[in-house]
């Protein structure tokens, strides 16, 4: 089968760990409860910063957050290298900005993610993920943002959302932890 993933929040902590470099950035200390609070994908508002001025920090920080030590969800790496086992076939779908795509390639080839040539799509709008999706003709995709997300509700494919304190709001199947994959494939399991 053809399995589509989306990678920040998705595959990836990285919002949590742009969360930390705030801090260290801003030389705070807000407490992890205030990141898993929040009801947005932005992070800016625990740090007292306007929307401006926290997309001029994840801007700033881009360079940290993208390609240093962001780590993997738990069970993230070893799913995705079991179902290439299986004979599986797996697709990354990020809408990271073009400028970044080569490198975060890269940067998945490095921490173990099976990515093999023309299975990586890149730099597109969020709303243009379902061209590819369908292009590709996924059997399952899986993606945190609202924005894309909601594009999905009526394509054959199964989509899951990463269940997440911002998307709480989408009634779709959702997928609580990478360990549970090969159970939902196999039916045994239902998304919540
Ligand atoms: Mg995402």
């Amino acid at each position: 089968m053809k399995f589509g993933f989306d990678i920040d929040d998705t595959l990836i902590n990285l919002r949590e760990h742009a969360f930390h470099l705030y801090n260290k950035k801003l030389n705070k200390n807000v407490e992890l409860s205030a990141f898993k609070a929040l009801n947005t994908l932005e992070i800016h508002e625990p740090f007292g910063l306007t929307a401006q001025e926290g997309g001029a920090m994840w801007n700033s920080l881009a360079e940290e957050i993208y390609y240093t030590t962001c780590p993997a969800f738990e069970g993230a790496i070893e799913t995705l290298q079991q179902l290439v086992k299986d004979g599986h076939e797996v697709f990354y779908i990020t809408a990271r900005n073009a400028e970044h795509c080569e490198r975060t390639k890269d940067w998945l080839i490095q921490n173990q993610f099976p990515v093999k040539e023309g299975h990586f799509f890149c730099g597109m709008k969020d709303k243009e993920k379902i061209r590819i999706i369908e292009d590709l003709q996924l059997d399952y995709y899986f993606d945190d943002k609202p924005a894309v997300l909601e594009t999905l509700l009526d394509v054959p494919t199964k989509v899951f959302a990463i269940d997440n304190s911002y998307n709480q709001e989408l009634k779709i199947p959702r997928l609580l932890s990478w360990f549970d994959l090969q159970e939902i494939i196999a039916d045994k399991k239902p998304g919540l």
